[in-house]
């Protein structure tokens, strides 16, 4: 682990409010080098999605926070069985501070809500949760960067191990990135089941992709991925 790297994880754990993260019973007077650090779990006891949020508190880890209006933490059904992860908020997320509120959002309203349905599976978007990889709207709607991705991930994984779904379903590359560590992009990842831990996860396009209106086979495959999720979830 590089320095950079390390001072990032230290920090964000003194905010987790871990103080034990050395072998020796002292802190040493330099820096610690990575052969003396022990990570705890990420799993705090007792994790609840109120404490990850105090946690992010009026977070300034990262230089997203400049430009932000609100910090878009996640909203939905905090039990719920089934959990999608976008990319970060864009300009109505930021300025409401819900996820998935703008014309992507509305697709993704309609797919949940209409294969639904159509499937005969009782639910729409209010029963399902909705958060992104980052919380805060990278500027011009750029990709986040590996560094904003990596903290803000911490967060990310948290609410996921807090809400422990039975599924994950990963709007498009930035979130495939984040759950599975992959360079793979999207046509080679759909179809199929991945892992993040021991959570089956299904990588889809993301709706913002599918507005473009040469998109038609990808939608057509966006459609079988929520089917196929939603009847592993909910059937
Ligand atoms: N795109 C995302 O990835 N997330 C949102 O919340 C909105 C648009």
């Amino acid at each position: 682990m590089n320095p950079e790297d390390l001072r990032r994880r230290l920090t964000f754990y003194r905010d987790l409010g871990v103080t034990h993260l050395y072998k020796r019973s002292a802190a040493p007077a330099a820096e610690p080098s990575a052969s003396e650090i022990v990570l705890p779990s990420l799993e705090p006891p007792g994790d609840t999605l109120l404490k990850i949020r105090e946690d992010i508190g009026d977070c300034r880890r990262c230089r997203l926070c400049e430009q932000r209006s609100k910090i878009v933490f996640g909203s939905g059904n905090e039990q719920s069985r089934l959990v999608f992860v976008g990319e970060g908020p864009g300009a109505d997320e930021d300025a409401q501070g819900l996820p998935f509120v703008g014309r992507a959002g509305q697709l993704l309203t309609q797919m949940i809500d209409n294969t639904a349905s159509k499937e005969g599976i009782p639910i729409r978007r209010d029963d399902v949760y909705i958060c992104n990889v980052v919380k805060c709207r990278p500027p011009e709607n750029r990709t986040p960067l590996p560094d904003e991705m990596e903290i803000c991930g911490e967060f990310l994984f948290r609410q996921l191990l807090a809400i422990h779904p039975k599924a994950i379903c990963a709007l498009g590359s930035t979130a495939a990135k984040a759950l599975l560590a992959t360079k793979d992009g999207v046509t080679r990842l759909r179809g199929h089941w991945h892992k993040w831990r021991d959570i089956p996860v299904i990588v889809t396009y993301h709706p913002s992709y599918l507005l473009r209106p040469y998109n038609q086979n990808a939608k057509r495959e966006a459609w079988e991925d929520l089917k196929k999720v939603l009847h592993f979830v909910y059937d």
